[in-house]
């Protein structure tokens, strides 16, 4: 089945191949780096990872670039209350939400833009807009006049033909002729960081920064521009008006957006006490590869409800996997190859991969690994899964994990590691040959103490994390 996806923009499922060569060229709105990053940022990022990974299983290759907001008012507030200068600031939160990345697996994109390394991209565009008639000026600011965009709403598929006069439609602190026009450009404000260009001095509004920095990395119109569903109106309304009064042609062919996530039913927000960051997740003890799995296992376009028994229930499910694998890898089956439980391991395959380019349906494609899982189990139990069939159900799993990624633990600070594991292992089987029984029963509770479970079967000593 061809690669599928929901385009925001056309309001319908479209097949999806890059426009040029076999490159995806994708722009996904990044971070905000004043704090560090909630779990309903980290739903979209996981998506966005999910995507990367649904692409190259498709056999294209990916140029994604996301940005990081490393100025903005919020930032500039925090960073003068705190006595910081901007970057001192905002590189503490940078480098947090790299690391957070990397512990629920998200791979990093082609080019990570920081806003503040492009503020003379901005101030150039902003003077082409400006020489366009796009834009206007008041009290040493720049306004992006969305009259001059007939096309606004197309996105958010908003009729704005009627009178908009006094909705208060953008985040803004400054004056404007008409409430839905936004600022391109900041007026320096006493004691603020301002940076001086041929515009004059200030600093770039949000908005701008995607239209510029995607553009001058993968040209007049993206393949793929995805993000949050908050950010449909109107940031990216905004960068669609920006970008094509800029080039004179669509922005970018597909838009994605992720749904909202909720916790324990109810939208997340500090004031319900139900706000939480990756750190305040990890820091309860829960495994980061639980997070991603819970996270990964709802469709993107499907509000996802965050609970803690959604999290155990992830644990058990990844757990199952685990071991399914680890039997794979250490039972002993029947010699041969049983045709019937390869062809179902085909299917399932099939299956899986079919799902996931169903405009990334999750859910469905864990639904194929689960239901083989069990029938492959009970295929064994019965004596009917061969040692030839290993191979191939292991294919398949390595298959599963190369898009969802969660079947190796994450070893902690001070856990062993598999090759200390292994290591005691082999001092215990040695113990045991030389009849020192003691010594064995020690190793195992060795073990035991750093979370380590041994099995004795059959073919052999098998271990697993608890
Ligand atoms: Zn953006």
């Amino acid at each position: 089945m061809p690669l599928r996806f929901y385009n925001t923009l056309s309001q319908q499922v479209e097949e999806f191949s890059p426009a040029r060569d076999n490159t995806v060229r994708m722009y996904t709105c990044g971070p905000t780096v004043y704090d560090f990053a909630h779990i309903g940022n980290f739903r979209t990022f996981t998506f966005v990872d999910m995507l990367r990974k649904c692409l190259r299983a498709n056999g294209f290759q990916l140029d994604h670039v996301m940005n990081i907001t490393d100025v903005d008012d919020k930032i500039i507030r925090n960073a003068s209350a705190q006595h910081k200068d901007l970057k001192e600031y905002t590189s503490v939160y940078t480098a947090a939400f790299l690391e957070d990345c990397g512990r629920l697996r998200l791979e990093r994109p082609e080019r990570l833009t920081p806003a503040t390394e492009h503020i003379d991209d901005m101030a150039e565009a902003i003077g082409k807009l400006t020489a366009g008639s796009h834009t206007y000026e008041s009290e040493g600011s720049v306004y992006f006049r969305i009259a001059t965009f007939p096309g606004y709403g197309k996105l958010s598929h908003n009729d704005f033909s009627g009178n908009m006069a006094g909705a208060r439609v953008d985040v803004d602190e400054y004056e404007k002729a008409d409430a839905r026009d936004f600022a391109l450009w900041k007026a320096p404000k006493e004691g603020e960081k301002y940076w001086d260009t041929p515009i004059g001095p200030g600093r770039p509004g949000w908005h701008i920064e995607c239209s510029v920095m995607a553009i001058k990395y993968l040209g007049e119109t993206l393949d793929i521009h995805a993000g949050g569903i908050d950010l449909v109106f109107p940031h990216h309304e905004n960068e669609i008006a920006q970008s094509e009064s800029l080039t004179g042609k669509p922005f970018s062919r597909f838009w994605l957006h992720a749904e909202f996530l909720m916790v324990e039913g109810q939208k997340m927000s500090k004031s319900l006490g139900n706000y939480f960051t990756l750190r305040d997740i990890l820091a309860r003890g829960y495994q980061p590869e639980a997070i991603r799995y819970l996270l990964a296992s709802v469709p993107y376009r499907k509000s996802l409800n965050f609970t803690f028994e959604g999290l155990k229930s992830a644990a058990t499910a990844i757990d199952r996997l685990r071991n399914f694998k680890l039997r794979l890898e250490t039972d002993k089956f029947p010699d041969g190859l049983n045709q019937q439980i390869a062809e179902r391991t085909k299917t399932a395959g099939q299956a899986f991969s079919d799902s996931l380019n169903d405009d990334l349906n999750t859910a469905e494609a864990l639904a194929a690994v689960f239901e083989y899982v069990r029938d492959a189990n009970s295929a064994m139990d019965a004596g009917g899964f061969h040692s030839e069939n290993a191979a191939g159900a292991l294919e398949f799993l390595a298959r599963f994990d190369s898009i969802f990624d969660v079947l190796k633990p994450t070893t902690q600070e001070g856990q062993s590691t598999d090759e200390e594991i292994e290591a005691l292992i082999q001092e215990r089987n040695a113990a045991k040959k030389s009849r020192q029984f003691a010594r064995a029963d020690e190793i195992r509770q060795q073990l035991l103490d750093r979370g380590v479970v041994l099995e004795d079967t059959k073919s052999g000593v098998r271990w697993k994390r608890k």
